[in-house]
Order: structure tokens, then C-alpha cells, then sequence
């Protein structure tokens, strides 16, 4: 049994404003938000976290190049960027952070100061490359030779930019102290990072030991002042680390905290070693509790090359939207990914998916059933007589698929949750082309049996509909009004979603609706455009 007030409180990475929102994004956002929704709707005391990243010298350059003051600059792109794209996939998250907030500048201040005044922030001289893309010093490893415009210049592996050479004096954080800690931490809690590729590759990093960390810059002003020497504004990276327990309370609200604190983190896999070893060891030199898991998922590809602005291949989440929805965009990447490993996004895949799954699958089988309850018993959900051999199998298969998907959502595989609830779509399918409801029709001495085909079709979408509501929330939301659920069921989102297996909860009696299509055919000349 799952205690009722379990807390679930899952993050995402917080966005740098200044990019443009892709599908990497919204892949993010929207894996976040399945899994919110799911444990929001299965009676856990859920929270869900997104936010966006302000400080550091990259946004004070950009707004600069912008004619714009850094704040004002992070103010424009929120709200033209990011609160919009939350808004084009249908996210319902519970708050947003941005870094440049009291609540989080407070918190940050009052972190370091711990730390400093515990000893795990000293003084100190760096040299090093640094990379003004990832914010970060550089090791030589970690650099290549630049081509083009960049030839022969040391560049930055990821951004393909220049590396610059800065000598600081700086404070560290003594992060070199917590490496065998962290290694006990993944070894006691193997579940800690995930998926095991990225937990590997954490664990060989750590093993090489850790250096100190530079926490503080002085060569420019936007940032959080290091309170006890304001010449330096803490390092953008661990300011953002900060934001996780920063909007839940670190500070002030200690009981927020406890509710809320450990966190799921869902991070990409090339920001993993700042959420998987510099984050817990910030933690442990304050004396909070490590995250409850960093799970890593993997890249959008397309075309081969990871999502991304610098390498020109990015898909705005809206270009997808228009065309067929934020549920066929929800449904689609949680899908067709198989969450943690990289995937490979195609317009083709895309509109296959869409007609086969949503359309002709889904869609049609709830068009169908609400088409025959309405010609067939006047709208109106009949009794089911004895239930058959076939019935007692779709009532199985709603059983199991309940309780699969559940399952696969505690084990962080959203792409097997739903491709256990699409057992059901199947199976209904088959029963209906089987059971040929409009053939029973024509006979009087069928009516019985005909009430119970219809019984059955009308209980399984009520658990579709329930099942798939953190997927498709439109769509379900639609189907819930069309089966006349809510008089006695009541709304949609105040369905256990452990109990959605639970078979005969829609009453005989409860009048349908007509319903829309719900996945409505693409205009081909769309597609080809
Ligand atoms: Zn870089």
C-alpha cells in the first residue's frame, strides 16, 4: 500500500531565457508534467517545479547586445518565451522560479554564508579556460581545435565557441572533501542516478576524485552577492542548483521544506554531473537530504544532431501544436522515446503515429461507442446482462493495465505506462470488430447481449479516459463530458488513478453525449508544407 499522503516533488532543469524554446524543451517539460499529473491524480501530495535560469555572464552579455538591462532582458523572454510554451503544452506545473526572485537570492545568500562559515568555502587563485556557453571552466580534455570562422583557436566541445583564459581570485568550495561520500551515496542508493548509463558514467567520473570548486566571479556584476565579499557574485551554476530548495521553502519556511524536500530531478544528460555530483555535495556540506534521484533523459535527435539552437536544427514546440495539438505532441514524444535514451524525432513518425494511434486507435473506438449508445439505446448506458468469456477479458486487461502503468511510472518509464494503457485501445478494438454490436442490433432476441457489448465498451473508456488524462488531458477531459461521467463520477482529475481498474463504476442510466473527434484528420496539404 502506498501511503496517501506520500510527497512526490519532481523538477525540471531551469531554463536559460535567452534561448530559444525547441522541442528538447518541451520533451522536458512535458515528461515532468505526465509523471506530476500521474502522481498529482493518484492521490500523492505532489509539487512540480520549472523555472528559468537569469544570472551569469552569458545574459548579461546577451541583454547587453540587446540594448537591455540583464533583468528587464530575462523579464521580456519569460514572458514572450517561456510562460507561452508552458501554455502551448498544457503544463500544470505548481510553480516557477525565477532565480532573479527575493525568495531565491535570500536563499542563496543564506546557503553560501552556511557554508563559508561551516569551512567548505575558502579563498583562492584559479586559472583556467573558460567557456561563457556552458559557464564553466574547462578541462583541456574538454576542448577541441576550431574550424571555420574559430580555425585553430581552442574551442569548447559542445559550443564549437572560443574558450577564454581567466585568472581569478575566487572562493572554492571544497568540494574534493565529499568524493568518497558521493561514492557511498551511489553505491548504498543505486536507484540515485538513472538510467544505469548515466549512473556508470557519474560513478567513473567521481572515482578519478574531485577538485575544488570555483564558486564566485568578480570580472562581472550579475549575479548574487557573496555576502561577506561583495566584489563577487556566486558562480551561475550554483546559484541555479539552489532554485530546487529556494522555491520550496530553504530559509524561512521550514515546514514547506520538510513537506516538500527530497526532489526528482529530470535533467539532460549533458547538465547530469552538476545534479549528480556537485548538487549532493553542496547538500551534504549543508546538511540537507541528497535528492531523492537524478534521472537523466536522453536527446531529441533529428536528423542525427542533437536538438539544439547553436547546431540550427531546432523545431519550435508551437510548429507542432498548430497542426495537431499539444495531446498529439504529449502523446507522441512520451511514446515513441523510450524515456532516458535518445531519440529521434520525425515529422513522418510524427503523422503516422498520429492517424494510426490517436486517430483510427483511440479516437475512433470513442466515437464509435458513444455512436452506438446513442443509436442503438437512445443515448442512454444500458445494464449489462451476465458478462461473457470475451467481457471477463477486457475487465482483465483493464485490471492489469491500471496496475502496469502504474508501475512503470514509480520505475520512471512513462513510454511503458502508456504503451500498457494502449493494451486496452487494442483490446477494445478487437472486442467490438468480434462482437459486431451493429449485427446484434438487428436482432431482438440479442438485446441482452447487445446491453452488455455496450456496457463493457462504455466501462473501458471510462478507464482509457482516466488512465490517459496526465497524457492527453484535452482529449480525456472531452471523452469524460461525452460518457455523462462526472454526474455520478464526478471530475475527471478526482479520479484515483489506482483505482482506475476497478471495473463497473459508470452506472446504467448515465446519458451520453456527442462527441467531436478527438484527434481530427490532418489536411495532407498541412503536412506536405
Ligand atoms: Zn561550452
Amino acid at each position: 500500500m502506498v501511503p496517501a499522503d506520500r510527497s512526490f516533488y519532481i523538477t525540471t532543469p531551469i531554463f536559460y531565457p535567452s534561448d530559444v524554446p525547441h522541442i528538447g524543451h518541451g520533451y522536458t517539460e512535458v515528461a515532468a508534467d505526465v509523471l506530476s499529473r500521474w502522481h498529482r491524480q493518484a492521490g500523492d501530495d505532489t509539487w512540480s517545479l520549472t523555472g528559468t535560469d537569469e544570472h551569469g555572464q552569458k545574459m548579461l552579455r546577451t541583454a547587453t547586445a540587446n540594448d537591455m538591462g540583464p533583468r528587464e532582458w530575462a523579464d521580456k523572454l519569460v514572458q514572450e518565451s517561456w510562460i507561452p510554451l508552458l501554455e502551448t503544452l498544457d503544463i500544470a506545473n505548481d510553480d516557477f522560479i525565477r532565480t532573479t526572485q527575493p525568495r531565491h537570492e535570500q536563499g542563496v545568500a543564506a546557503f553560501i554564508q552556511k557554508l563559508y562559515d561551516t569551512g567548505f568555502i575558502e579563498a583562492g587563485d584559479y586559472e583556467g579556460f573558460y567557456c561563457v556557453g556552458c559557464e564553466e571552466y574547462k578541462q583541456t580534455s574538454e576542448l577541441v581545435t576550431g574550424t571555420g570562422k574559430y580555425d585553430g583557436e581552442l574551442v569548447c566541445a559542445i559550443h564549437s565557441i572560443p574558450v577564454e583564459l581567466l585568472k581569478e581570485r575566487n572562493y572554492f568550495f571544497r568540494m574534493s572533501r565529499f568524493t568518497d561520500r558521493l561514492l557511498a551515496l551511489y553505491e548504498e542508493r543505486p536507484d540515485f542516478v538513472q538510467p544505469d548509463s548515466a549512473r556508470n558514467e557519474v560513478v567513473q567520473f567521481v572515482k578519478q576524485g574531485l577538485d575544488d570548486l570555483s564558486i564566485s566571479r568578480s570580472t562581472f556584476d550579475w549575479g548574487v552577492p557573496v555576502p561577506w565579499d561583495t566584489k563577487h557574485v556566486v558562480y551561475v551554476w550554483f546559484d541555479a542548483l539552489l532554485n530546487y530548495v529556494t522555491a520550496v521553502g530553504f530559509d524561512g519556511d521550514e515546514a514547506t521544506l520538510n513537506r516538500r524536500w527530497p526532489a526528482t530531478h529530470l535533467v539532460g544528460k549533458d547538465i547530469l554531473r552538476f545534479h549528480a555530483v556537485i548538487w549532493p555535495a553542496m547538500l551534504m556540506a549543508a546538511g540537507l537530504e541528497v535528492p531523492k534521484q537524478v534521472f537523466a533523459h536522453g536527446w531529441l535527435l533529428v536528423g542525427g544532431e542533437k536538438m539544439s539552437k547553436s547546431k540550427l536544427t531546432g523545431i519550435a514546440p508551437n510548429q507542432i501544436t498548430d497542426v495537431f495539438g499539444s495531446d498529439a505532441f504529449r502523446y507522441y514524444f512520451l511514446r515513441a522515446i523510450p524515456f532516458g535514451q535518445d531519440g529521434s524525432f520525425s515529422w513522418e513518425d510524427l503523422a503516422a503515429r498520429y492517424q494510426a494511434e490517436l486517430a483510427n486507435g483511440f479516437g475512433n473506438l470513442a466515437s464509435r461507442v458513444i455512436a452506438m449508445l446513442t443509436r442503438y439505446r437512445g443515448g442512454v448506458l444500458p445494464a449489462p446482462g451476465e458478462a461473457s468469456e470475451r467481457d471477463l477479458g477486457i475487465r482483465e486487461t483493464v485490471r492489469r493495465a491500471a496496475v502496469e502503468a502504474d508501475l512503470a511510472i514509480e520505475r520512471m518509464a512513462p513510454h511503458e505506462a502508456v504503451a500498457a494503457i494502449w493494451t486496452i485501445v487494442e483490446e477494445l478494438n478487437g472486442y467490438i470488430t468480434l462482437e459486431e454490436p451493429w449485427a446484434l442490433a438487428k436482432d431482438p432476441e440479442q438485446a441482452g447481449r447487445l446491453d452488455s457489448v455496450l456496457a463493457t465498451a462504455a466501462e473501458g473508456l471510462r478507464a482509457l479516459a482516466v488512465l490517459l488524462s496526465p497524457v492527453l488531458p484535452k482529449a480525456t477531459a472531452k471523452l469524460w463530458t461525452a460518457l455523462g461521467a462526472e454526474p455520478a463520477l464526478g471530475l475527471l482529475l478526482d479520479q484515483r488513478l489506482r483505482a482506475a481498474g476497478d471495473w463497473g463504476k459508470l452506472p446504467a442510466g448515465t446519458t451520453v453525449q456527442a462527441l467531436e473527434p478527438l484527434f481530427p484528420r490532418i489536411d495532407p496539404e498541412v503536412l506536405n508544407a
